[in-house]
C-alpha cells in the first residue's frame, strides 16, 4: 500500500467532546469521524483495523466449529412479539415503519431471528449440535452514547446461537465457546479477564463476560488471589442470597420505616451497598417489577418499587432502564449517601416491599448492585473490597479490583426463546423436543477502542501486531531528489510484503518529522526508514513503536526483527 494513494488525515486538535484517549486518538488519527450522536463513519484506515480484529474473530469462530451466516438488521414486529420482547426490550428498541406502516425493529440483537431460522432448519436432533454465528452492524438506541465506538448507537457484534437437544451439550458448547474467546482475545494481544457475570435466575457459571483490563473501564471487576474466582463488582454484590428471607422477616417488623438509613434497607434486604453502587436493583429473571433505592430530591434516598414488563434479557438495570419504567427522567439516579435517612412515607410501602422480597425469594429473583460509575477513587476502592471481601475473602485469598471494559459475553440461555418460537426437534425416540440454547457476543467495533486504552503513549495509538492498520511501514527520506531512496524503498516495500508482512510505504513526501509523527500516531509497530546515508552504509534504520531507541539493521537483520 502506497500511503499517497491512500486516505490518510490526523488532526493535531482534539474534539471538546472527546474524554476517553481512545477516542481522542481515533479522531485524532482518522480512524472514524461522527456523523450523528453514537454514529461514525469508518474511514479507509479504521476499517483496516476494525476488519483485522473481525477476521480474527471469524478465524476463532470457524476454528471452534461455529458456522457463519447472516442475518437481516431490519427485522418484524410480529416475530419479537412472540417472545415478548417488541414491548419488553425498551428504550433501546428502534422501531422502524414501512410505507405500509407495518412495523419492524433494527436488531439490537437477534435470539428471535436466529430462532426463527432454526425452527425452519432443524428437525432432527441429528442436526444437533449446531452454533450459527454472524458479524453484523447492531443498533441499539443508548440512552447515553459516548466514548466514540465504545458506547455507540450503531457497532458492530459478533452474535454466536448454539442450538442443542440436551443441558450437556449446551455446557460443552459453552465452555467450548469461552476456550474460542480466549483465544481471540490472546491473539488480540490484550491484557483481559474472564469475570463471573450476573446471571439472574438461572445462576452459577451461567454466564461470563470478558474484560479488557483498563481504568477507563465502566465495569468494577474483583478478583481473588486464592482461587481462581474473578467476577464483576455487579455480580459479587447480588450473590450469595442467603440472609435475605430472615431479613425479610425483621422488614416486616419494621415500625417507624422514616428512621431507616439506606444503609438499614441494604442490610434488611441482605444486599451489601458500595459507594460505586450508585442505586440498588431487584429485579425478576423475566423482569417483572424492580425495586430501586434512588437518590432523590434535596438527597433524600427514596425507595421507588414499581411494576415492570421490559427487563426480560437484561441481568442488570442501567439507570435508563429503571427511568424508563419508573417513568422519570433519565439522570435522576445519583450517589446514593449510605447514611441519609430513606424516605418511606407511609407504612403500607413498607409492607409492600416486605411482600415484594418475599415474594421475589420465592420466585427465585436476584437483588443487584447497578453500578455505572466511572472513576474509582480510593474511598470507593476501601468499600468494594469490604463489600466483597467479606462475602469473598472465605477462600484466604487476597482481593484485587480492577477496571474492565465489556468486550464479550457468554451465556447460557436455556430454552427460553425455543419454547416461545416453538423451535423444537424430533429426538431418537420421535419425540418434539424443545432445543437449549446459548448466545456468545463480541463487541468487535468496541474492541478496537478498547485495545487503544490499553495501549497509547503520548505520542499516539500503539497497536498490538494483529490488529495494526500496517504490521509494519518504510519512510523514504527526501523521495523526490533521490532516485536510489524510491528504488530501494518499493524494493523493501516488495520484499517485505513477499515474507507475508502487512507493508506500507509513506511516499507522501512529507518532512520526516510530521512523517514519523503520523506513524506513532497511527500506531504503527514497526518502522523502517530508507535514507541516502543508510544505502551508503548498507542499513536500516528501525524502530518498533513501543521501543525508545532506533537501531541500524542491515536487510536480514532488520527482516528477523520484523517477521
Ligand atoms: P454494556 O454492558 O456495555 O451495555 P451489554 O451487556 O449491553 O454491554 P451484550 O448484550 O452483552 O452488551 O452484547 C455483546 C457485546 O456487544 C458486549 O459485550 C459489548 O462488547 C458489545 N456492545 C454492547 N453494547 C455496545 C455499544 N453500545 N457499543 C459498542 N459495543 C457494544
Ligand atoms: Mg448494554
Ligand atoms: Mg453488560
Ligand atoms: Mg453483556
Amino acid at each position: 500500500m502506497r500511503l499517497s494513494r491512500f486516505h490518510l488525515h490526523t488532526t493535531k486538535e482534539t474534539p471538546a467532546d472527546a474524554e476517553l484517549v481512545s477516542h481522542k486518538l481515533m479522531l485524532r488519527a482518522g480512524m472514524i469521524r461522527k456523523l450523528a450522536s453514537g454514529l461514525y463513519t469508518w474511514s479507509p484506515l479504521g476499517l483496516r483495523v476494525l476488519r483485522k480484529v473481525e477476521g480474527i474473530v471469524r478465524e476463532e469462530m470457524n476454528r471452534a466449529g461455529a458456522v457463519e451466516l447472516q442475518l437481516p438488521t431490519i427485522q418484524p414486529r410480529e416475530l419479537w412479539e412472540e417472545t415478548g420482547r417488541w414491548e419488553k426490550f425498551g428504550g433501546q428498541l428502534l422501531k422502524i415503519k414501512d410505507r405500509k406502516e407495518q412495523e419492524y425493529c433494527y436488531s439490537p440483537t437477534a435470539e428471535e431471528a436466529i430462532t426463527d431460522f432454526a425452527r425452519q432448519e432443524l428437525s432432527s436432533y441429528k442436526q444437533l449440535p449446531v452454533n450459527f454465528y454472524q458479524i453484523q452492524t447492531k443498533f441499539r438506541d443508548e440512552i447515553r452514547p459516548r466514548f466514540g465506538v465504545m458506547r455507540a448507537r450503531e457497532f458492530l457484534m459478533k452474535d454466536a446461537y448454539s442450538f442443542h437437544l440436551d443441558d450437556a451439550s449446551l455446557v460443552a458448547e459453552y465452555e467450548n465457546m469461552k476456550a474460542a474467546y480466549t483465544r481471540i482475545f490472546t491473539r488480540l494481544g490484550l491484557e483481559f479477564r474472564a469475570v463471573q457475570a450476573d446471571s439472574g435466575a438461572i445462576g452459577g457459571d451461567a454466564s461470563q463476560e470478558f474484560h479488557v483490563i483498563a481504568d477507563s473501564g465502566e465495569d468494577a471487576l474483583a478478583f481473588s488471589t486464592g482461587s481462581d474466582y474473578a467476577a464483576n463488582v455487579e455480580a459479587a454484590i447480588a450473590a450469595d442470597p442467603a440472609p435475605r428471607a430472615a431479613a425479610t422477616e425483621t422488614l416486616r417488623k419494621v415500625e417507624t420505616p422514616t428512621q431507616k438509613t439506606c444503609e438499614d434497607v441494604a442490610a434488611l434486604l441482605g444486599i451489601a451497598l458500595a459507594r460505586t453502587v450508585k442505586s440498588v436493583a431487584v429485579m425478576s429473571a423475566d423482569g417483572a417489577f424492580v425495586l430501586a433505592l434512588v437518590r432523590g430530591d434535596h438527597e433524600v434516598n427514596e425507595i421507588k418499587l414499581g411494576k415492570v414488563t421490559g427487563l426480560a434479557d437484561h441481568r442488570m438495570a442501567s439507570e435508563a432502564e429503571i427511568a424508563e419504567y419508573l417513568g422519570s427522567e433519565p439522570g435522576f439516579l445519583g450517589p446514593l449517601n449510605p447514611r441519609k435517612a430513606i424516605r418511606i412515607v407511609a407504612d403500607r410501602e413498607v409492607a409492600a416491599l416486605a411482600d415484594f422480597v418475599v415474594g421475589a425469594n420465592e420466585k427465585g429473583f436476584h437483588i443487584a448492585g447497578v453500578n455505572w460509575g466511572r472513576d474509582l477513587a480510593e474511598p470507593e476502592v476501601a468499600d468494594i473490597r469490604n463489600v466483597v471481601a467479606g462475602d469473598r475473602a472465605r477462600d484466604g485469598g487476597e482481593l484485587k479490583l480492577a477496571r474492565g471494559i465489556e468486550v464479550g459475553h457468554v451465556f447460557q440461555l436455556g430454552r427460553k426463546y425455543a419454547e416461545a418460537l416453538k423451535a423444537t426437534v424430533l429426538d431418537e425416540n420421535g419425540k418434539a423436543t424443545v432445543m437449549a440454547m446459548g448466545c456468545y457476543g463480541i463487541g468487535v467495533s468496541r474492541i478496537v477502542a478498547a485495545a487503544i486504552e490499553q495501549n497509547h503513549d503520548e505520542a499516539g495509538i500503539i497497536w498490538p501486531v494483529a490488529m495494526a492498520p500496517w504490521q509494519a511501514v518504510v519512510c523514504m527520506i527526501n523521495p523526490k531528489q533521490d532516485a536510489a531512496v524510491t528504488a530501494a524503498a518499493e524494493a523493501l516495500l516488495a520484499e517485505l510484503q513477499a515474507a507475508g508482512i502487512d507493508a506500507a510505504l509513506d511516499d507522501r513526501g512529507l518532512r520526516p518529522g510530521a512523517m514519523f509523527a503520523d506513524m506513532e500516531l497511527i500506531g504503527i509497530p514497526h518502522r523502517i526508514v530508507v535514507s541516502e546515508r543508510g544505502l551508503a552504509a548498507g542499513t536500516y534504520e528501525y524502530r518498533a513503536r513501543a521501543a525508545s531507541e532506533a537501531e541500524n539493521l542491515d536487510k536480514a537483520g532488520l527482516l528477523h526483527r520484523i517477521a
